[in-house]
């Protein structure tokens, strides 16, 4: 299926240039020693080394986008992204991270990714549709992997197509005298399909780690092996706060609390701040985290960091019917928060 794709995607995103439909076009390619760094091309010509679906994920490419497009340029962009990638896109726009003003989002069905410790390892340097061993564990049960953004290119069902999901794509596409009403009753049946087999998957982890970790002793033993890197906060794409709480001066126990905490137990255990950072990266996160694991692939200590954010990010956004990453016109809760709301959940 990958053969066919980047040809078919390398085409469309040269007619979009060379048409001048869009101004550039922001898009992985082939760099030295198997990376897949983002670029921003103009040129048609430079688009020979693209990749638009690379095996792994190293950069999220929300993050990629936000790093120079907070606010509109002159310019229409045209960003190729995973459903996953997209999403985080359309909640960092909430959070005036990014400007989607100037922006068409094209996705395409995702098979997933490859975590970035097994690359090239066994063999595996595509992810499979078909064995699921190969792609992240979030990724194995992931409900949205197909038809978020401007345009979708959809693979499966109906040969490949491109669909229109918005007024903006429709627009992108007619401008290539391109078909924008084809039939995509096969995709949209094939995509039912595999959401439904992948939510009871979704359902059966979600329990069997609801048991592992619930409470605070089971949370204790969880994070028991984290070493503090951060590095699940680093390569997230939603992490928006531009000063982590974690990092605050006032934030850090001076040594006399230690010695309290210490001389009311007995010993004090060093770098208390380890659930704090955790329970306070869930709270500031779960009503936006789209579940893309990269920071379960970033996690050098094997913690299931992202399925545990996904799963309680799950039962908030269930409380404010919100799903992050779907419309974009959604308001946020956290922007919409009333003082006298949620009194049920209170004790
Ligand atoms: S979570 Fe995995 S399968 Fe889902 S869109 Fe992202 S990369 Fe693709
Ligand atoms: S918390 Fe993890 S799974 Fe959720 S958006 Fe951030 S990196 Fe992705
Ligand atoms: S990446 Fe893993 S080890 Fe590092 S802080 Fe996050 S959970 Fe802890």
């Amino acid at each position: 299926m990958k053969a066919g794709l980047t040809p078919m995607l390398v085409k469309f995103m040269r007619n979009c240039l060379s048409e001048r439909i869009v101004d550039s076009v922001m898009v992985p390619v082939n760099g030295p020693g198997d990376s897949f760094p983002w670029m921003l091309i103009t040129d048609p010509e430079m688009l020979e080394n693209a990749e638009p679906l690379p095996p792994t994920m190293s950069v999220h490419g929300a993050k990629a986008l936000a790093s120079f497009a907070q606010t509109s340029g002159e310019g229409k962009i045209l960003v190729i992204l995973r459903p996953c990638e997209a999403r985080a896109a359309i909640e960092l726009s909430k959070l005036e991270q990014i400007d989607l003003e100037n922006i068409v989002l094209l996705t395409m069905d995702c098979p997933g990714a490859v975590p970035l410790s097994e690359y090239g390892e066994n063999g595996i340097t595509e992810p499979d549709w078909s064995d699921s061993d190969t792609v992240r564990p979030l990724c194995r049960q992931c409900t949205e992997f197909t038809a978020v953004g401007d345009i979708c290119l959809a693979l499966h069902g109906n040969g490949e197509i491109f669909v229109p999901l918005t007024k903006e794509g429709e627009s992108l596409l007619a401008s290539l005298d391109m078909q924008t009403d084809a039939d995509t009753s096969g995709w949209r049946k094939w995509a039912d399909n595999l959401t439904e087999e992948r939510m009871k998957i979704k359902e059966t982890e979600r329990e069997n780690l609801r048991n592992a970790c619930g409470g605070l002793n089971g949370l204790t033993e969880v994070f028991s092996g984290c070493i503090g890197c951060r590095n699940c906060r680093t390569v997230c794409p939603i992490c928006y706060c531009r000063l982590c709480f974690i990092d605050m001066k006032d934030r850090r126990s001076p040594a006399g609390d230690h010695l309290d905490h210490s001389r009311k137990a007995g010993a004090a255990r060093f770098s208390t701040n380890t659930l704090l950072f955790h329970i306070g990266r869930m709270a500031h996160m779960s009503l936006s985290c789209v579940s893309c694991g990269m920071c379960e692939d970033a996690c050098p200590s094997d913690i299931p960091i992202g399925r545990l954010l996904s799963m309680v990010s799950g039962s908030t956004t269930d409380l404010f019917s919100y799903n992050a990453g779907e419309d974009p016109l959604a308001p946020l809760p956290l922007n919409t928060f009333q003082k006298d709301e949620l009194h049920d959940f209170e004790d």
